[in-house]
């Protein structure tokens, strides 16, 4: 048997990082124990020819407020996307104007076409409900399926499946947008309050950010916690280790493991990146399929966003796929690229093929009930606590508040 510090946090994650930072401002010692071999978790950036690969296509959302108390966005060197966005539907692409932020935006939203006037006006009516709503009410309010939620506020249709559907469907990770109203009404808030971007370093540089924060040497690389029985941990190869308090803060597979609990469903990504001679469009906008056809949902030039995720001379195409497929990645870029020619012609065929990223456990799932309560319970029993996306919601704001939750419960039965 070791003897460990007062915490033991199992994931450097973001809700494990987030513990750890919280626990070190209380002055508590604590140590954490990673399966992989670096931090994030399901926030990494690989570094590829030259490219900054982030391990499935993902963004923040500035005005999470867990993200705003928690990170120096200034040192991140945050890069914004465009507001608004493209979506290809009847044979081309239609921008879909955000006025708020456009500016001279408001006659161009006006006499687009992307959605009918009522749309419209429905846009502005939840737009101005949503803001004028606290993410405490949002995730108080009765649930029901973003679909169904869509529908009762008057929307056409039409418009749910060109815009909707592939833009939340990307975020939710379900294109059948099945998922939690409250999740829907956070995110549309987040997004209509902030920016949307990524740091110039990659994805990864945000748990970077916080891992190096932490007092020297908090991390064993490597190190997988294979059972927890009463508050003893057992790791991969046989070593015990035993401490005031153990942390879990691993994704819902591996803490429902852990602590005995049953486990959620996934949702899960496929992320392709290529590389292209020339962007195959103008500006640093997400583009939506908004027809439906092809596996792709949506995809972004993430060197237009950031001109660091790519080398000179060259741009990055970030494309995104749900679910994870039952067919190779060599067929299934197959038919990426046959739907990207379709939509921008035989320049296509000189993208390059790099990476690909497919994630089984992206996201837990998020069906109306799940996230009832909004704030399930950190503290498992006397000496074990949980934390992660499951525990609030799953976005890099639901995983560090759930971490700094864990981590007030510790300190305040560790002082008892
Ligand atoms: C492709 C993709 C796109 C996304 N897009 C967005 C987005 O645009 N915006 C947004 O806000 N959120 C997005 N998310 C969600 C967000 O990334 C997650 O909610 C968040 O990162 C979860 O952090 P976590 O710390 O709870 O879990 P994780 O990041 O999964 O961290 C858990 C850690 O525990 C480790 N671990 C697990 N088991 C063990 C064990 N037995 N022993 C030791 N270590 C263990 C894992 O290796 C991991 O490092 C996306 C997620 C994915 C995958």
């Amino acid at each position: 048997m070791t003897t460990s510090p007062d915490v033991v946090i199992i994931g450097a994650g973001l809700a494990g990082l987030a513990c750890g930072r919280h626990l070190a401002d209380a002055g508590i010692s604590f140590q954490i124990l990673e399966t992989s071999d670096g931090v994030g978790g399901r926030v990494r950036t690989d570094h590829f020819e030259g490219f900054l690969l982030d391990r499935g296509f993902q963004v923040l959302l500035t005005a999470y407020p867990e993200a705003q108390r928690t990170l120096d966005y200034q040192a991140l060197d945050l890069k914004k996307f465009t507001p608004g966005a493209l979506s290809w539907f009847a044979g081309r692409l239609n921008k879909l104007i955000d006025p708020w932020r456009t500016p001279g935006g408001w006659r161009e939203a006006l006499n687009s076409d992307f959605a009918s006037f009522f749309d419209k006006l429905r846009i502005l009516r939840l737009r101005s409900h949503l803001r004028n709503s606290s993410i405490e009410k949002i995730f108080q309010r009765p649930e029901t399926s973003t679909k169904d939620a869509l529908r009762s506020a008057g929307f056409s249709d039409e418009f749910i499946h060109r815009f909707f559907r592939p833009f939340f469907g990307g975020i939710l990770l379900d294109g059948e947008l099945e998922s939690s109203s409250r999740m829907f009404e956070f995110v549309f808030k987040m997004l209509s309050e902030g920016d949307t971007a990524v740091p110039a370093g990659g994805m990864g540089a945000i748990p970077a950010q916080l891992a190096a924060l932490l007092p020297p040497n908090p991390i064993r690389f490597n190190t997988h916690a294979e059972s927890l029985r009463e508050n003893e941990l057992t790791l991969h190869g046989g070593e015990s280790l035993r401490a005031r308090a153990i942390v879990v803060a691993a994704d819902a597979p591996a803490a429902a493991h852990l602590v005995g609990e049953a486990e959620p469903a996934s949702r899960s990504v496929s992320c392709f990146y290529y590389s292209a001679d020339e962007p195959p469009i103008p500006r640093p906008l997400l583009v939506l399929n908004g027809d439906g056809s092809g596996p792709v949902n949506n995809f972004a030039v993430m060197s237009q966003v950031a001109p660091s995720y790519a080398p000179p001379g060259k741009s990055l195409v970030s494309v995104t796929v749900l679910g994870t497929q039952q067919l190779t990645d060599q067929q299934l870029s197959g038919f990426v690229i046959a739907q990207m020619k379709n939509w921008f012609g035989p320049v296509v065929g000189s993208w390059r093929s790099s990476r690909s990223y497919r994630i089984p456990h992206a996201q837990p799932q998020q069906y109306p009930g799940t996230l009832e309560p909004p704030q399930r319970p950190v503290r498992v029993r006397s000496g074990v606590y949980v934390c992660g996306d499951h525990r609030d919601n799953a976005s890099i704001h639901g995983a560090m508040l759930s971490g700094r939750r864990a981590a007030e419960a510790v300190v305040a039965d560790l002082a008892r």
